[in-house]
């Protein structure tokens, strides 16, 4: 986890003060400024069509040869994370998405990095793959979760939530969580 010791604004090197309910805190005496610890933000997004009954895994191979995986990428300042899942979506698989449900928030820790869960609405067609990705298919999302890769399990649980929402059919219930584009 990135904690200051020194502040990003001025190079002042921080003191530990109490800040109300949050403890110790990494100061800066200069600016009068609270630090506290900085970790990333990314989107996670299973590309789903479901009148098709798949979705789409994507194989990067500086992520892994063997596994398969979901689209991800951090968010970009100014971006919300739904912005950030259809540019995500759109770059990688070359979709366009049409809809976004949001499955969850995932903490990874080993990245320390905090994941924005989502299913993408898609229409199954060719893929138009950006250089990140070396291959994509489509696959039932039962299959999917052998393919996926194992750790840290989040794409499993993004896929899990598609897989216990979908029969009781897109309007009734990812609609209650779904967001307009
Ligand atoms: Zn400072």
């Amino acid at each position: 986890m990135m904690e200051f010791r020194y502040c990003p604004h001025c190079g002042s090197k921080t003191v530990p003060r109490e800040i109300g309910d949050e403890g110790l805190v990494p100061w800066c005496t200069t600016c009068e400024l609270p630090l506290f610890p900085m970790f990333s933000t990314c989107i996670i997004a299973l590309a789903a069509d479901s009148r098709a009954g798949e979705v789409a895994l994507l194989r990067q191979r500086y992520i892994s040869a063997q596994y398969h995986n979901l689209v991800s990428g951090y968010m970009k300042p100014g971006e919300s994370a739904e912005e950030c899942a259809a540019r995500e979506v759109e770059e990688e698989l070359g979709l366009k998405v049409g809809g976004l449900t949001m499955t969850g928030t995932y903490w990874f820790g080993k990245k320390d990095m905090l994941m924005v869960g989502f299913i993408a609405e898609v229409a199954k067609q060719d893929f138009h793959l950006s250089g990140e990705v070396d291959q994509a298919l489509w696959v039932p999302p039962e299959r999917a979760l052998e393919l996926l890769h194992p750790y840290p399990a989040i794409s499993h649980r993004v896929t899990q939530y598609y897989i216990g929402h979908r029969d009781q059919s897109v309007p009734a219930t990812l609609s209650e969580r779904r967001i307009s584009l």
